[in-house]
């Protein structure tokens, strides 16, 4: 709970940043639409990526198939060394996965949940990058864009996360209501 009331406060301290992220990224934005060579070139060397949403719909425990031919594609180009999974979920079904996968892609777990940096410093300070040139993936914004706020990493909004109303209509509506409430409190509290 104490990452939540954080989130507040340090939510409240970063509103211009949040706002512009807001203001700056378009509808419709999918990870498989992020091109991980044009990240490269702007001076990317490390990716730090959110499970829910960006790799798997909410709670699934493998990435979806479009996804992983984009991870193939994050890997060539950056090293499995150089990614990273970034989830307040890091759940042991989902580092299998990875092993079984992507075996040097690294798992951060054991630290403060989103938004607190912690997380990501971590992974700068593992692949030897500074935070300037770690890009975090993530669809929410009072988690994952606000600690890469805090962290002075990238951030790349995805504002069309993975959903699957079907298999799990309650669970994912209210993360549509949570991604929504903090899209309306970040343009309200703006300026
Ligand atoms: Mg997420």
């Amino acid at each position: 709970m104490n990452h939540v009331l954080y989130g507040f406060s340090a939510g409240f301290r970063h509103r211009r940043f949040l706002a512009e992220i807001l203001r700056a990224t378009p509808q419709g934005l999918a990870t498989e639409a992020i091109v991980p060579e044009e990240l490269r070139e702007s001076g990317v060397t490390t990716l730090a990526l959110d499970f829910d949403g960006v790799l798997a719909c909410h709670g699934q425990p493998e990435p979806l198939p479009a996804i992983r031919e984009w991870l193939n594609r994050c890997c060539r180009v950056f090293g499995e060394e150089r990614l990273f999974i970034l989830s307040n979920k890091p759940a042991q079904v989902r580092i299998e996965w990875f092993r079984r996968h992507h075996p040097a892609v690294r798992f951060i777990s054991g630290v403060r949940k989103k938004p607190y940096p912690d997380g990501l410093l971590q992974v700068a300070g593992m692949a030897g990058s500074r935070p300037g040139e770690v890009m975090l993936l993530d669809d929410r914004l009072l988690t994952g864009v606000l600690a890469a706020g805090i962290a002075g990493t990238r951030i790349t909004y995805i504002t069309a996360p993975h959903v699957d109303l079907a298999t799990s209509p309650l669970h994912e509506l209210f993360f549509m209501a949570l991604r929504a409430t903090e899209r309306a409190v970040v343009g309200l509290c703006r300026g």
